[in-house]
């Protein structure tokens, strides 16, 4: 990225993130649940791209039907989709659908893994994809995953063998899952991984078709399936008292931001899987057939087996209790096991079943949600045991401080323990925020410098409280990390991860700044105080030959969660220019320049984003005719916000008020996105539209998607016009201008092939590829390797107005500030008033 700023700004360092769901406490048949898997010692690895690419019934019936070891490795954090429920988008998206994914997993009871691929966008074939994302890189981050995870066997969700048919980030996933299987067992390959982690050989690996694949059901039908294996996952679990089908789609409905919220099912289903490697299973309905997944597999591990078949073969639903001493028994068995992989991972377990049948609950909450580094602050703990067990608290430390008691208190049945310890927060802790934004990658790939983080969907916590208990002469160690709960009146206690933020932080609320002429404007930063009583100095830094006034201003702000706002004035050079602008915020000595965003919805832990906080200058000789514009939004996008601007008064129209002569007033009006595909009064209203254009207006109509236009609204235009999926995703793609004398290249401004320079993650989508005489293509493009697409942007003479069609993805190009498609705009919009139509 091109960033030249006249003062230096200090190195931003930040880091974690977690959730803090409130702590459940499982009911026998859940105990009963943990344990099944505790037994059960067989690991799966579904692999695919994107959020919500996964097969959420096979995940399920994986982890709740087989009891295995589940994970879902999606290569991206799916920063480049849409957001059906916010404003957050690209980097912030990817935060958010990494915790719809979580939220998913918590309802599967899979595990999720990434890698550090970035998610630039939609991409026609894997060729592009691989290039653009580092495939080295990405493909060692598949096999530092099978690594870690250690699967029994993987199932890709695409097939590797047909490029060009689906997504390129689809085809890739499958690819590098494919090559990954063997370089995972492979000590040449990525050797450095190897200091940290073992080789691993996974015995299977299957692609999970289905009739979609074949391209219909008959085909399927009719296809050879002896390579294949045949699951039914429509199992009912009594002990869970719901079936597979409806935790999938409990789980799916967890990807609320791309709207895949959605019924639930019951019933059979089948689930096919094409062996691609490793032998075929003889029991064609088994995945883990011939794949010892008992205790046995592990050295050590037939004693622990035989204490906790039993344990499982005879739970007391009404009195877990009982079973404590066989589970305390086969935890110290545990410890002298020698394979460290599981020794880990069923510690774990065990840990948690043990608190589970003692009803112990443990808690490490902060007096408010979050503090600096440096900073202070109570932690409250609860400890609580009820049950009859006898159990003795030793310590409570928190090790990343000096935070410590040594209550050495028995936990007597039902009674509680609080207890408070004083958390001095070290002067060196990181910010909260996820791992993987802390330092700037590029288009397809996130920078991670520590590999231990590479993989984890989250940021580790900054803060875990460590229990010691002592039961009978058996030391256990409980981690909680520090969370914050409160309530509220209208949604009852809600608990949220425990910060550590800088002392304020300085945001922009136009990340673009657009200059039409050389005066200058008023440029406001909010600053927000994470700490009472702060005292600062705030700068602002720009690019070479931009002016601000005043260099320096000092600000105070009493309390916390307070806001201020600051203003600068910014003057443009003369000609035109690009920069950016960023705060430098002076406290106590200490230099930031950090942007915090909260990312909260109901259905998810509260986020905190630390990002650069800057905005983009703009300096544009743009000419424009006519001043009044009416918007029709569609499914939303930021183009009345970007016209603004430039200088035109943009009011939104709503569909209910559009009447006959309703818009003359208006020199154009513009349609948002996909308006015809999700404003379903619009299809009453297109007559007066197009009167509008017949009296002399202009009409501009955004991309709207193939399907329902078709059914719905067959005079769309005042012409025949057939909308395709012709998509140009390579923004850097060459343009031709076809029109080169139609004004729309001409007045007021004259394009060129530079003002398709510097466009950003494409050209446009759903272009029409058949229209009608009266239709002039203006422009042509197309990505590499296929026809020419004259569709992006189509104009007609219609009465005395004109009608504009344009798949171009301005509600892209203008809010990222991008100089040739505000001209390209603004001749849109003048188009007729040079006298000469
Ligand atoms: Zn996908």
């Amino acid at each position: 990225m091109r960033h030249f700023l006249v003062c230096l700004l200090g190195m931003f360092s930040f880091v974690n993130t977690t959730f803090a769901q409130k702590p459940v406490q499982p009911s026998s048949s859940e105990i009963y649940h943990s344990l099944q898997k505790l037994n059960f010692l067989g690991t799966a690895l579904y692999v695919a791209a994107h959020p919500d690419d996964e097969n959420t019934r096979l995940i399920s019936y994986l982890s709740n039907g087989i009891h295995a070891r589940t994970g879902y490795l999606s290569l991206t954090r799916g920063d480049g989709g849409q957001n059906l429920i916010g404003p957050e988008l690209r980097e912030l998206l990817g935060v958010l659908r990494t915790e719809e994914l979580l939220a998913a997993r918590r309802v599967d009871g899979g595990e999720q893994f990434f890698t550090r691929a970035n998610d630039f966008g939609y991409s026609k074939n894997p060729d592009e994809t691989l290039e653009i994302w580092n495939k080295e890189a990405v493909l060692g981050d598949v096999v530092w995953a099978i690594r870690h995870f250690k699967p029994d066997v993987i199932i890709d969700r695409f097939d590797h063998r047909s490029p060009g048919t689906t997504h390129g980030h689809h085809t890739a996933s499958a690819m590098l899952s494919v090559e990954a299987f063997d370089l995972a067992n492979d000590k040449s390959a990525y050797p450095d991984q190897l200091e940290l982690t073992a080789t691993w050989q996974p015995k299977r690996l299957f692609f999970n078709t289905s009739w979609w694949f074949y391209g219909s059901e008959e085909k399927f039908e009719k296809a050879d399936k002896s390579n294949m294996l045949d699951l039914d996952v429509g199992n009912y679990y009594p002990v869970l008292g719901t079936s597979n089908n409806e935790i999938a789609a409990l789980a799916s409905s967890q990807h609320l931001s791309q709207g895949f919220g959605r019924l639930s099912e019951r019933g059979a289903q089948d689930e096919y899987l094409e062996l691609l490697k490793g032998n075929l299973p003889k029991d064609k309905t088994d995945i883990f057939d011939g794949i010892d997944t008992s205790w046995s597999r592990i050295d050590g591990g037939e004693a622990i087996g035989t204490i906790l078949n039993a344990v499982e073969k005879n739970f007391d639903f009404e009195n877990p209790t009982k079973h404590l001493p066989q589970l305390l028994e086969a935890y110290v068995l545990l410890q002298n096991i020698q394979d460290d992989h599981w020794k880990k991972i069923k510690s774990e377990a065990l840990k948690d079943l043990i608190a589970d049948v003692t009803g112990l609950y443990l808690e490490a909450s902060s007096e408010s949600a979050s503090t600096n580094p440096g900073g202070q602050i109570k932690v409250a703990i609860e400890a609580i045991n009820r049950s009859d067990a006898s159990m003795v608290l030793k310590t409570i430390r928190i090790p990343s401080s000096d935070a410590s008691l040594n209550p050495n208190i028995p936990l007597k049945n039902n009674t509680k323990q609080n207890f408070e310890l004083l958390l001095n927060v070290p002067s060196d802790t990181e910010y909260t925020s996820p791992y993987w934004l802390k330092e700037k990658g590029s288009l397809g790939m996130y920078k991670v410098s520590d590999q231990q983080l590479i993989g984890k969907p989250e940021t580790p916590r900054a803060f875990t409280a460590e229990f010691e208990m002592d039961f009978n002469g058996t030391t256990i160690s409980f981690e909680k990390p520090v969370i914050y709960h409160y309530a509220k009146p209208e949604k009852g206690e809600l608990y949220q991860p425990f910060e550590v933020l800088p002392k304020a932080t300085a945001s922009f609320s136009d990340k673009v700044l657009i200059f039409a002429d050389g005066k200058a404007k008023q440029v406001p930063i909010t600053i927000e105080a994470n700490a009472d009583n702060i005292k600062g100095e705030i700068q602002l830094c720009h690019g070479d030959g931009w002016k601000v006034d005043g260099d320096t201003q000092a600000f105070e702000i009493a309390k916390k969660g307070d806001k201020k706002t600051i203003f600068f004035t910014l003057s443009p050079p003369e000609n035109e220019s690009e920069g950016y602008i960023s705060p430098i915020l002076k406290i106590d000595g200490k230099e930031t320049t950090k942007e915090l965003v909260t990312i909260a919805y109901d259905h998810l832990p509260n986020q905190s984003v630390l990002l650069p906080s800057e905005a983009k200058t703009v300096r544009l000789n743009i000419r424009k005719a006519g001043e009044q514009i009416g918007y029709i939004s569609g499914a939303g996008d930021e183009v009345p916000e970007s016209l603004r601007q430039i200088g035109y008064s943009v009011r939104t129209i709503s569909p209910s008020s559009i009447s006959a002569g309703s818009l003359k007033s208006y020199d154009a009006v513009v349609v948002g996105i996909r308006a015809y595909n999700v404003v379903d009064e619009l299809k009453f209203k297109q007559h007066f539209l197009l009167d509008y254009v017949k009296n002399g207006g202009t009409l501009i109509v955004q991309y709207n998607t193939a399907g329902r236009w078709d059914e719905q609204f067959e005079n769309i235009a005042p012409y025949p016009l057939t909308l395709s999926r012709d998509r140009v995703t390579d923004e850097n793609s060459e343009v031709k201008i076809l029109a080169k004398e139609h004004p729309l290249v001409n007045y007021p401004n004259v394009i060129t092939a530079s003002d398709f320079d510097g466009w950003v993650q494409e050209r446009g989508l759903y272009f029409p590829n058949e229209w009608a005489k009266e239709f002039t293509p203006v422009l042509s493009m197309n990505d590499n390797g296929e026809s020419a697409k004259e569709g992006s942007l189509l104009i007609a003479k219609y009465g005395k107005g004109n009608y504009i069609y344009t798949g171009i993805s301005f509600f892209r190009e203008l809010p990222a500030g991008v100089p040739g498609a505000y001209k390209l705009f603004a001749n849109m919009l003048s188009v007729g008033k040079d006298g000469s139509q």
